[in-house]
């Protein structure tokens, strides 16, 4: 992509509006606007980073064997009022009546859905279990909608529903989406610990939060410093039960439900931090099954109420928790399973032929190696070239400038690091072809 064609509208002021880095840095580096409190257009680089994350959820959903599926945004109210839950939402939920004056809504979460989905289609035990998701916009009418896409009024989500024949089959979609949840944060570089959370009426253990560390979180964490022995952020490659085990018996609870008389960690080795809530698993058993009334005939004729489980991220807040995970004073810092583009080229001296010649050349070559790169090709100051690729965040910039060029090199620099290393230019090629 040229920069000179792009729709990147960045701003160097720091809005008023915006009290976080993230929601500074997603204004500023041009990747959303705001149209209503809580209510985000994404813009070019906003989205591609978007739909990166997405990719990431959907991979780990279908590797721990989901199946993807699409509901729509509008739901009847019927559904909800079968469920008990119409009236008991409250003021979240968007309200909506169509010309035949029915009454609709703007879908906060989908239990209700996929239980009538589930129940019109699936008789027997035999076609247990089934763990079915969708990655789609939700809407609630937060009452403080705030820290821009962290918590918006719209916003996407991937929400997953486990169907099971019993309580112990129901733990094992549980487990498998546990492991699905550590190897994706560990997959976007992030640190989330699974904390217990309120499992309701229910009782029992099987809900987790996933949490981010982060200055700006909403909420306070204590938990085990034995966790971070686990480097949570480099899980990615099997997980043993053994691991999960270990995990799911380590204390971590939000200070809600954290009784410090009666806390099983020695204080020396609690940790308090603030943490951004990326993800919740949630065991409910028959909750909707029973009120809704999905049974399948089980192996001696019976028919046995379902056991479900649901299990959500917030896709869109993960871009806004990645920033706030991942910047400096400059701006944003991608990391590459996300980035929206790997390679920022900037040619420093637009009217200088040589580097207009080699950039130009370098450019075309990239794209056909497959590598994502944005070519500032744009006549305006190297100043401004660098703070803009600094704002952005590309992981990489390469750096195409007169002085260079009379030795045959580049300049490459790391984001994260800052490191710069000078690289002939016939390398380049080599050097980000591999990653691609
Ligand atoms: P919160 O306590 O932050 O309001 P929640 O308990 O309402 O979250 P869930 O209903 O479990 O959230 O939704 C699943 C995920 O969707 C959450 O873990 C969170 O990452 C995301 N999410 C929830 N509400 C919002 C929002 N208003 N804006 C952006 N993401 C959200
Ligand atoms: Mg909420």
């Amino acid at each position: 992509m040229r920069l000179s064609t792009y729709f990147l509208p960045t701003l160097k002021e720091t809005p008023t509006e915006a009290q976080i880095a993230s929601h500074r840095l997603m204004l500023r580096a041009g990747m959303i606007r705001q149209t209503s409190a809580g209510i985000y257009i994404w813009l070019p680089l906003g989205l591609k980073v978007l739909r990166n994350i997405e990719q990431v959820v959907r991979e780990e959903q279908n590797r721990a064997g989901a199946q993807e599926l699409l509901m729509p945004t509008i739901q009847s109210a019927e559904l909800w009022q079968e469920s008990g839950r119409y009236d008991a939402y409250g003021k979240e939920m968007l309200r909506i009546t169509d010309r035949h004056d029915r009454e609709m809504l703007y879908g906060p979460t989908n239990e209700e859905m996929i239980t009538d989905l589930f129940r019109n289609n699936i008789k027997s035990y035999k076609d247990l279990p089934k763990l079915l998701y969708h990655i789609q916009w939700k809407f609630r009418d937060e009452i403080r909608p705030r820290f821009g896409v962290m918590r918006g009024r719209e916003f996407l989500m991937k929400d997953t529903y486990s169907f099971d024949l019993d309580q112990e089959r129901a733990r094992d979609s549980y487990n498998k989406m546990y492991v699905a949840y550590l190897r994706t944060f560990a997959r976007l570089g992030l640190v989330a610990i699974p904390v217990k959370a309120d499992t309701g009426a229910i009782g029992g253990d099987l809900s987790h939060e996933f949490q981010i560390l982060a200055e700006t979180g909403e909420s306070t964490l204590y938990y085990d410093k034995a966790i971070e022995g686990f480097e949570l952020d480099k899980l990615t490659g099997d997980i043993d039960p053994e691991t999960i085990r270990q995990l799911q018996s380590l204390y971590a609870m939000e200070e809600e439900k954290h009784d410090p008389a009666n806390c099983p960690v020695a204080p020396e080795d609690l940790r308090v931090a603030k943490g951004i809530e990326v993800g919740h698993i949630f065991y409910f058993g028959t909750k909707y099954s029973d009120s809704m009334n999905a049974r399948v005939t089980g192996p001696d004729g019976n028919l046995l109420t379902v056991e479900m489980g649901s299990y959500g991220i917030g896709v869109s807040r993960l871009v806004g928790a990645l920033i706030e995970a991942n910047h400096d004073e400059a701006g944003i810092i991608w990391p590459e399973a996300v980035a929206p583009f790997q390679v920022g080229l900037v040619n420093l001296r637009a009217k200088d032929e040589a580097c207009t010649r080699t950039s130009e050349d370098l450019y075309e070559k990239m794209l056909r190696a497959g590598i994502e790169v944005l070519y500032d090709d744009r006549d305006v100051g190297g100043g401004m070239k660098f703070a803009n690729m600094d704002l952005i965040g590309l992981p990489w910039q390469v750096v195409v400038g007169p002085k260079g060029l009379e030795k045959g090199v580049v300049e490459i620099k790391n984001r994260r690091t800052g490191q710069r290393e000078e690289m002939a230019v016939d390398e380049v090629l080599n050097r980000f072809a591999a990653k691609a």
